[in-house]
């Protein structure tokens, strides 16, 4: 449980053609890692995954079923943001706990669940605190919880480290990584950042001007890049 399918994709802003007919399918259980130049279209295409935005023609599949017009919070894909806004008035418990405590989850169920996600994330020390009294790196991974509690069957994180320092960027990656294998989930991760692409994903989709350039393993992109671009962005040698 956990694939994702798109056919022929497209999407429009305006008279600006930002999708443009994107086929991609994303196995069960991987870490596939978007990767591109700003403004080529990742965040839209996570976006309309997640069912934030509309898909203009073309059908997303999620584990075979057509996901086009399903509700956001009905498609099991849960969307980790950069900008991990978190309750303030909230304590970790209550900020992770509320998507249940919405859905109708009770208390006894929602205490537990949030407690298997900080254990986790090793973040069950804090879910007594407040917002403003997290680090950069303990706030991203309560963002994270967030997402877990609801048991999505696809993480989706747009770049969610670009704002932490370079050290804990590092950190987090590895993290990150632990918990995909741990969870066993599918992630797609969204990141302008090379190295984190060739790091963490079992296959970069490389993005360019609303296409795919090239998808693979990260080694085989870098051994073979399919052109120009994709050895540009990668760094790999010609
Ligand atoms: P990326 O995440 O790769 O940087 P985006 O998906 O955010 O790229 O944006 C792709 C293109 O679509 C950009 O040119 C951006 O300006 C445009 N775009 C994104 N969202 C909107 C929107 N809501 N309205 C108009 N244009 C948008
Ligand atoms: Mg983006």
């Amino acid at each position: 449980m956990g694939r994702v399918s798109l056919r022929n994709v497209r999407k429009s802003f305006g008279t600006v053609d930002v999708i443009k007919g994107i086929d991609l399918d994303v196995y069960d259980g991987e870490f596939l890692v978007f990767v591109g130049p700003s403004g080529c279209g990742k965040s839209t295409m996570l976006r309309m995954i997640a069912g934030l935005e509309g898909i203009d023609s073309g059908d997303l599949l999620i584990d075979g079923q057509r996901a086009n017009d399903i509700h956001p919070a009905d498609r099991g894909a849960a969307m980790v943001f950069q900008n991990y806004a978190l309750y303030p008035h909230m304590t970790v418990a209550e900020n992770m706990g509320f998507a249940l405590k919405m859905a109708g989850v009770g208390r006894k169920e929602r205490d537990e669940q949030v407690r298997r996600a900080a254990d986790v994330l090793r973040i069950a020390d804090l879910l007594g605190r407040m917002p403003k009294e997290l680090s950069g790196g303990q706030r991203q991974r309560v963002a994270i919880g967030r997402a877990i509690v609801r048991k999505p069957r696809v993480f989706l994180f747009d770049e969610p480290l670009s704002n932490l320092d370079a050290a804990l960027r590092v950190n987090m990656r590895i993290e990150l990584s632990r918990l995909h294998r741990e969870l066993g989930t599918t992630m797609i991760y969204v990141t302008h950042d090379q190295v984190e692409a060739m790091t963490m994903g079992t296959r970069i989709a490389v993005f360019n001007q609303g296409r795919i350039e090239q998808l693979g393993a990260p080694l085989s992109l870098y051994n073979a890049p399919a052109n120009e671009f994709v050895a540009a962005f990668l760094g790999a040698p010609r």
